[in-house]
């Protein structure tokens, strides 16, 4: 019998609705053991800061290497697993490699990483948080979470203590993605900021749109009546780079400085194998 014969129970939609909704089921069930198999991957994307030009720290950005679909963006593959209720298990495995990565350096460069807005509601996600530091042994102030307004809003009470819980850790507070989504400058100023990231599709417009070269200066102006740093996301070119120094902007991120990439501490090791010297050490595992 075919399905959707009258007479049968089931809804009526578009089957391009019914096949989208089927592949995300397949993924969500996918990703449940993406963990296992080890198809998930973290990449490190360098932060500058403006003067001077020195490394800050990086910023931790998933990859999932599905078997048969090769590389899935985090862009598809988060929300779904938030939907699934996989977001918890994949952000702390997150969050311990990570850290597990920075202590490999022989730097203090700050690691930046990604909290989805359902890890910042949890009631325990400080004392993760605090487990992981201290099974990974990274000091606090090296740990840097960014958040987004989006992910705060749907319990900001709850948000605020969690943020509150973590910061007291030493652990650095960052505002992903500004000026997009539900910019409020409420949030700015009741929730305990110590970065401010604008988000890259200002810059991306910067060359041809002068609004967007507006607005840049005018989140950098409030940083500055706050006294929160700002980094810019998105610098890919000279031309970006030119515009931040001009405006006395803090950080930058971007192509133009370097793409995501293998971990550092793993290029380092590479580099040094032709010596014959490893400067990191045993690896830790966890
Ligand atoms: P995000 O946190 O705002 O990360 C910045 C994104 O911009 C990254 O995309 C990065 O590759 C990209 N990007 C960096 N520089 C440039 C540039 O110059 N030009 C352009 N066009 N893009 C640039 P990616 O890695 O695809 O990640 C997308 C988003 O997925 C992230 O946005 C973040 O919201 C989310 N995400 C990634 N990893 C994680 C994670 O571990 N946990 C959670 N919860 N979310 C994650
Ligand atoms: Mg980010
Ligand atoms: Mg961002
Ligand atoms: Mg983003």
């Amino acid at each position: 019998r075919a399905k959707g014969q009258i007479g049968e129970n089931v809804c009526f939609y578009e089957p391009s609705m019914d096949e989208s909704a089927r592949a995300r089921r397949k993924l969500a069930s996918d990703l449940r053991q993406a963990i296992e198999r080890n198809e998930l991957e973290l990449l490190y994307q360098p932060q500058c800061f403006i003067e001077g030009g020195k490394l800050s720290g990086y910023e931790a950005l998933l990859r999932w290497h599905h078997p048969t679909r090769g590389l899935v963006s985090p862009v598809e593959f988060i929300p779904i697993a938030e939907e699934a209720g996989l977001i918890l298990p994949i952000g702390e495995w997150v969050l311990r490699q990570a850290c597990l990565e920075a202590r490999r350096w022989d730097n203090d460069l700050r690691i930046a990483v990604n909290l989805s807005g359902i890890q910042l509601v949890q009631p325990d996600i400080a004392q993760t948080v605090t487990r992981v530091l201290l099974e990974t042994g990274l000091t606090p102030r090296r740990l840097e979470l960014e958040i987004t307004e989006t992910s705060i809003i749907s319990d900001k009470a709850r948000a605020l203590h969690n943020l509150r819980q973590i910061k007291a850790l030493g652990v650095a507070i960052a505002m992903d993605d500004f000026g997009t989504g539900y910019s409020s400058l409420d949030t700015l100023q009741s929730f305990p900021f110590d970065k401010i990231k604008i988000d890259k599709s200002f810059l991306l417009q910067s060359d041809s749109n002068a609004q967007a070269q507006a607005i840049i200066r005018a989140v950098l102006g409030l940083g500055q009546s706050l006294q929160i740093p700002v980094l810019a996301e998105g610098v890919e070119t000279a031309g970006h780079l030119d515009l931040l120094v001009s405006e006395g902007c803090h950080e930058a991120q971007g192509y133009f400085l370097g793409r995501p990439g293998h971990a550092p501490s793993r290029l380092l090791a590479e580099s040094s194998l032709s010596t014959g010297e490893s400067p990191h050490g045993p690896l830790i595992t966890a």
